[in-house]
């Protein structure tokens, strides 16, 4: 799919969007280094383009609508290995000579947790965690996949990137969607929210049944960067949400810092995540 010229998907990669973040929040040994790549990068004007349209399409109406549409899963049903080599057909317009196709981004991270000793769901959790960008080749834009996420139905933080785009959200004029708390209660708990809609709250929603509950934390709220990094919207989270952030805040180094210079060798891998799937999932998936 080339999308440079595509209005609708600004990005000429979905991995422009996380190479941002990345550089957003460089390892802090690298920041100096990072802070320079990061001013002389020819993808950020793209990756501005493409939260303006997240945050002004993103609205209270949109997420539901979504969800009722995609939460049926009943696009086709997948086992997880289906999943990963359908996720791969996905051809961003990039040089495959130095970006890493979603497959190999997901057994990287998958392989850094399993070199630090992590239990079988948290390298399982690192092998699928991005699945859900399947939605693109579902026809949805990438402002719809991929992007910091962020709860819609009350007030925007200006701790979510780019605030100053959110003026263009209709629902930062609506005075029952624009208070602090919005249509929630403070100390609601997460799972009463409606986030942006993405790759994170989608691929929980089909995996929900199966992986413990930190997985579904990490899975779900790993694009949920105002919050696990910039502490923000705490006024609506429970006690129990901080508690399984700490959990939400370990897997983000597996994403953000796995990228090795060695592509993985897929076939070498293959099985041994072929029997850490069998052992969490039984059969095919509903998407
Ligand atoms: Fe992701
Ligand atoms: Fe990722």
């Amino acid at each position: 799919m080339t999308q440079r010229s595509d209005p609708e998907n600004p990005l000429h990669r979905l991995d422009d969007w996380e190479e941002f973040v990345e550089q957003r929040y460089p390892v802090p040994a690298q920041k100096a280094r990072e802070d320079y790549r990061n001013y002389d990068n020819p993808a950020r004007a793209t990756v501005r383009e493409f939260y303006r349209l997240n945050h002004r399409h993103q609205t209270y109406d949109f997420v539901r609508h979504k969800k009722q549409d995609f939460l049926r899963l009943g696009r086709r049903r997948m086992t997880v290995l289906e999943a990963l080599d359908f996720l791969d057909t996905l051809v961003d317009d990039s040089d495959p000579d130095i970006s890493l196709s979603q497959r190999e981004h997901l057994l990287q991270s998958a392989e850094a947790v399993r070199a630090d000793g992590h239990e079988d769901w948290f390298v399982l959790t690192g092998l699928i965690h991005d699945l859900g960008k399947v939605l693109c080749l579902f026809g949805e834009p990438q402002w719809a996949v991929v992007g910091d996420t962020f709860p819609v139905g009350c007030a925007f933080s200006d701790r979510v990137v780019y605030p100053e785009f959110f003026a263009d959200n209709p629902d930062s004029r609506d005075p029952n969607l624009r208070s602090l708390c919005g249509v929630y209660r403070e100390g609601c708990g997460l799972r009463q929210l409606h986030l942006s809609w993405g790759h994170d709250e989608y691929l929980y929603h089909v995996v929900k049944d199966h992986l413990p509950e930190p997985a579904l934390y990490m899975i779900r709220y790993h694009s949920f960067y105002a919050a696990h990094k910039e502490r923000g919207y705490e006024h609506l989270m429970s006690e129990h949400d901080q508690e399984m952030f700490a959990w939400v805040r370990a897997f983000n180094p597996y994403d953000l810092y796995s990228k090795a210079a060695a592509r993985p060798d897929v076939a070498a891998l293959k099985p041994f995540y072929e029997e850490l799937i069998a052992e969490f999932f039984s059969a095919t998936l509903a998407w």
